[in-house]
């Protein structure tokens, strides 16, 4: 090759080298930096099907849920949210808009709360077995179908985990059938009973009571092939006979709907829960967080 043939090749593949160089680099920062601005006011739609998109980013950017500090039971007590459908019910506050939904867990995950599984939580309060800093528990009562087409993937997108309480013998239509409870069970959350008919234990006989609380237990049993450790009460309501009925039938924690927080010293079949209503203003839910 004589000298003129070689000039003319270095330059043209410097050429090369910067229009690659120039093009390439502006390319990723703008990328990253668009998934990152973007992350707050991403819209329901990549939420509601987070797994649709494969190169889709991680939910949110410096996610250190996956390592927490672990620590002992707060003595300022773990707050268990109550949540029922995740939807706009016109009306009633049992329904908690997706927009409003989405900005809480959001809210939590920027807090760095770190959500407990059902035995996470039990181990806690019953062997003292250590948690992660800032922890909490998210229940979800009744089944709603909404839990796992509009709950779940938010709460999954912030690296979170739930407790659904489920009335076996409302699976199905309008609610959660035993594909989707079972497929959330295989994700990591949390399943309890919600007992067979979510009627009023306290004005049960024994044996009624009895019967909803043990054919719950088994039918959830039977088709998730999982232990059931915790009962939730409908409507809260329940009387003397429930715990030890609990008891009997292997149940270690019985949630209720009295208000408040739970500590180490509570008692294990009647425990508190925070009750999350549809239209509560951000800035009231934070402040259930001082
Ligand atoms: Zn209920």
């Amino acid at each position: 090759m004589n000298p003129k043939r070689s000039l003319i090749l270095t330059v043209c593949v410097t050429i090369l080298i910067i229009i690659s160089v120039t093009l390439k680099w502006p390319l990723n920062i703008d990328f990253g930096r668009h998934n990152q601005e973007a992350k707050p006011n991403v819209a329901i739609t990549p939420i509601l099907n987070p797994t649709s998109n494969p190169a889709s980013p991680p939910p949110l950017p410096s996610n250190n849920l996956n390592e927490p500090k672990m620590s002992k039971f707060p003595e300022e007590g773990v707050p268990v949210l109550m949540y029922h459908s995740i939807s706009t019910i016109p009306g009633n506050s049992l329904g908690v808009p997706v927009k409003q939904f989405t900005e809480e867990i959001e809210w939590l995950h920027q807090q760095n709360y770190h959500s407990l599984s059902l035995e996470e939580f039990n181990q806690a309060l019953t062997n003292k077995a250590p948690i992660p800093e800032k922890p909490i528990l998210l229940t979800f009562d009744d089944g709603y179908e909404d839990n796992y087409s509009s709950a779940w993937p938010i709460l999954h997108q912030n690296g979170y985990r739930a407790t659904f309480f489920i009335v076996t013998n409302s699976v199905g239509p309008g609610m959660m059938n035993w594909d989707q409870i079972n497929d959330l069970a295989s994700q990591g959350n949390s399943i309890g009973s919600h007992t067979v008919h979510h009627l009023d234990l306290s004005k049960l006989s024994s044996k009624q009571q009895e019967n909803e609380l043990s054919i719950s237990k088994q039918e959830l049993v039977n088709h998730l092939d999982i232990s059931v450790q915790a009962l939730c009460f409908p409507s809260g309501r329940y009387n003397k006979t429930t715990p030890k009925l609990m008891s009997k039938l292997g149940y270690k924690l019985g949630f209720t709907t009295h208000p408040g927080k739970v500590h180490l010293s509570d008692d294990l079949s009647t425990l508190k829960r925070i009750r999350i209503s549809g239209g509560m203003p951000l800035a009231s839910f934070q402040k259930l967080f001082p």
